[in-house]
């Protein structure tokens, strides 16, 4: 079990624009956050955080609740495993009142093994050998921490020597169990290894690269709970503080890359997993709000993946460039060759992205021929379309001249679009939830405003109105409400005058189907009548807030 006073602390320490910021991509707006909702498809935002109130609220599909509810609903995690995924996102240590299989055991079992892997390295002639010869210095070996795991028997008897118990091992993704289910193997063996860690810098997998010619060049540890590989980026730990401050992140393709051009003091370098980048990446991306370069090998498989990468970053709205190394040399050789220099240049000429999308759309088609020229505008004008409006305009012209067209076939200039997103489709109805945004805001003022009106007045509100007054904070339609920039809170002399139109209207409308009513008494109804027309109705238009009554 979590210790309780070790959650309330890490719960003082989170921010909930860091813990969803982490998972989804947020934009500014206003004082809240706003971004696709992660939990039902959408194209325009609806998904509202609060830094404020430290809430999260969806208008399109009603979600809502603080961080560790977000983090359970997206990772379908259970309220303790979700909190221990906070932790080890913020590299947090929790306290327990009980050992158990959590996350700090795979940590200490992924920190002891790392230890372990460092010391094999001095003590394996080949491995270190390779990576001297790879042109890697001593230095760079000690700042990425590179270790050499030896053979599978010799892991297992470290494990056992070092008391670190084998299941947890397992959940730490260092071995796995054989397929008869009688014992453990070692994952990665006779292999340089590279440990990969979070953005706060602790070892969540390790990557392996094999020095006895293994078909699998590389391996990496397998998707853990601590380790995503679609969402991390390697060297991140150690390029973020030059990202933030040189407002740059270059993206290479493999761990040796990394190494290499930090060692040749490019230190915003980092790597995907050896998959490419995803969506999942952008939320790391987008900190620090870097220029993107991506600097990727110029061969087939190189160019595919930069056409991919860059499309999806430029659609996304990110500014940078891509680099593509030619003659099959990766950047690890041009500054192993000491062509740092020539590094530099590439990185400083690389093509802007959404020029390199289309010069490679383009460039698949034959433009000689009309039909393929015709398909090619399809794929061109496909790309450009989902760029925002300005962006688009400016690339027309690049686009035209590419495929040989007039800039008309992309019809003229930008679309006005119609943004504004409609996030209260009850708009006859805000001077209710205005009223009732006011008291979320000013629960002092509740007290008066029960003296003149009755919870059953605000009719489909009435429940809203009901968890307002018993102070259920987590009511999603509550801090739906609280979050809604389209319902103005209100001061006191403004509440009383909404509170005098409100009950005018109520008492007119009340008016009308009491002279209607044929189950009331005639002695009611006309003690009723006389009583709304010339008493409430009045006093309430010379600016009086009529006391609620119980007979009318
Ligand atoms: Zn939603």
């Amino acid at each position: 079990m979590i210790d309780n006073a070790s959650i309330e602390s890490l719960k003082n320490s989170i921010d909930i624009i860091d813990v969803i910021g982490g998972f989804i991509e947020l934009r500014k707006a206003g004082a809240n956050y706003k971004a696709n909702c992660p939990f039902h498809g959408e194209k325009t935002p609806s998904f509202v955080v609060s830094p404020s109130k430290q809430i999260y609220h969806c208008f399109g599909c009603g979600v809502g609740g603080d961080s560790i509810k977000f983090v359970m609903e997206l990772e379908k995690l259970s309220y303790p495993e979700a909190i221990e995924k906070l932790a080890s996102l913020n590299n947090f240590s929790l306290t327990y009142t009980k050992g158990s299989s959590d996350y700090s055991d795979s940590k200490r079992i992924l920190e002891a093994i790392g230890q372990w892997y460092i010391k094999n390295l001095d003590r394996n002639s080949v491995a270190k050998a390779y990576l001297l010869q790879r042109g890697i210095s001593q230095n760079s070996i000690e700042r990425f921490d590179i270790g050499y795991v030896p053979k599978g028997q010799e892991v297992m008897g470290f494990l056992q020597s070092a008391l670190l118990p084998l299941p947890q091992a397992s959940e730490a993704g260092i071995i796995a169990q054989s397929e008869n289910g009688q014992g453990f193997y070692a994952r990665l063996v006779e292999r340089i290894t590279f440990p990969i860690h979070s953005p706060s810098a602790s070892i969540v997998g390790f990557g392996g690269r094999t020095i006895t010619n293994h078909p699998a060049k590389y391996i990496n540890s397998p998707q853990t709970k601590l380790f995503n590989k679609s969402r991390l980026l390697y060297g991140y730990h150690l390029a973020k503080e030059s990202i933030y401050k040189n407002k740059k992140i270059i993206i290479c393709e493999g761990y040796l890359d990394v190494v290499m051009f930090h060692q040749a003091g490019f230190t915003e370098a980092v790597a995907g997993m050896g998959t490419a980048l995803t969506s999942e990446h952008l939320p790391m991306l987008r900190k620090g709000d870097p220029k993107v370069i991506l600097a990727y090998d110029g061969d087939k498989a190189g160019i595919a993946a930069a056409l991919k990468a860059s499309q999806m970053l430029s659609l996304a709205g990110f500014d940078g460039g891509v680099v593509l190394f030619p003659d099959g040399q990766d950047p690890a050789d041009l500054i192993a060759k000491g062509e740092s220099e020539n590094v530099a240049k590439l990185l400083r000429e690389a093509k802007p992205l959404i020029p390199f999308v289309l010069e490679k759309i383009v460039g698949q088609y034959d433009l000689h021929d009309p039909r393929a020229k015709e398909a090619g505008f399809g794929a061109v004008k496909q790309y450009i379309d989902s760029l925002t409006p300005i962006i688009k305009d400016a690339y027309i012209p690049l686009a035209s001249t590419l495929l040989g067209l007039s800039t008309s076939f992309f019809g003229k200039g930008a679309r006005v679009e119609t943004a504004r997103e409609n996030f209260s489709q009850r708009r006859d109805d805000v001077e209710q939830l205005s009223i009732l945004k006011t008291l979320i805001e000013n629960p002092s003022l509740i007290d008066n405003v029960l003296s003149v009106i009755n919870i059953e007045m605000f009719g489909v509100y009435a429940n809203l109105f009901r968890a307002l007054i018993n102070q259920e904070d987590t009511h999603p339609s509550l801090i739906g409400l609280s979050l809604d920039e389209n319902i103005p809170i209100m001061d006191e002399a403004m509440l009383n005058n909404a509170l005098r139109i409100f009950l005018i209207k109520h008492y007119s409308l009340k008016l009308k189907n009491v002279s209607h009513s044929e189950e009331i008494s005639y002695d009611k109804k006309s003690y009723l009548i006389r009583k709304i027309r010339t008493d409430i109705i009045p006093r309430l238009k010379k600016g009086e807030l009529v006391a609620y009554d119980h007979s009318v």
